[in-house]
């Protein structure tokens, strides 16, 4: 088990991501092309955990949920219950800060067809714990879809039966809380699986369980 919380640049964990990051760094050698390390200061109250880079966004740009569509979404929610200040402007040199609000993946390089595997997902939890763990005011986790809600589960040795995946689901454990939301992905806001309201509903949740 990895006792950082951030893979290397050549993490050569997973072979299939490994080969993937090659044939995406020589086709595009200007894009990041590596493990994205999680954004936020490690002080912050609230981690939200998405799934893994999106291909032309955070896999080329460096940042988590920035570049692509499922950014959009999240980062002007983010900045509505005040996690963050600034502009969103989907690069990492926006200026952007997030404000008690840390942001990471349950998986750090770019999956073919964004689907990580059931291993790929096992592998990088080595990271997912210790980025839990070094957050010693943590006192909410938010998880953005089934993948981030399970690993997170298993990350911290909670029975899935006792916190079963639900939009909307809040669960308290002894110190931290869990929030459960569909992921903000293109698929889901243009299907209306996961609306702009739905998602701000579940932020004003957290916003208020903090603020309590
Ligand atoms: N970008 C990310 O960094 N994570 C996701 O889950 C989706 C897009």
């Amino acid at each position: 088990m990895a006792t950082t919380a951030k893979p290397g640049h050549d993490c050569p964990r997973c072979p299939r991501l490994v080969e993937f990051r090659k044939k995406w760094r020589k086709q595009e050698p200007g894009w990041f092309n590596a493990p994205v390390p999680s954004f936020g200061s490690a002080d912050a109250r609230l981690l939200i955990v998405g799934l893994a880079p999106g291909l032309q966004g955070a896999n080329r740009t460096g940042r988590p949920f920035t570049g692509d569509y499922a950014g959009v979404l999240l980062y002007e929610t983010l900045l509505k219950y005040k996690f963050a200040r600034g502009e969103y402007a989907a690069h990492p040199d926006d200026g952007l800060i997030l404000t008690d609000c840390r942001i990471t993946n349950a998986v750090r390089c770019v999956p073919p067809e964004n689907k990580p595997t059931p291993a790929e997902i096992k592998t990088c939890r080595e990271f997912l714990v210790p980025t839990i763990a070094e957050m010693k005011s943590l006192r909410a986790i938010l998880m953005l879809g089934r993948v981030a809600h399970d690993s997170v589960l298993s990350a911290l040795a909670v029975k899935k039966s006792s916190a079963p995946f639900k939009h909307g689901g809040k669960y308290a454990l002894d110190t931290v809380t869990l929030f459960s939301s569909y992921h903000c992905s293109r698929y889901n806001t243009n299907t209306g699986v996961l609306t702009p309201e739905m998602f701000r509903k579940v932020f004003a949740d957290v916003r208020a369980y903090l603020d309590d």
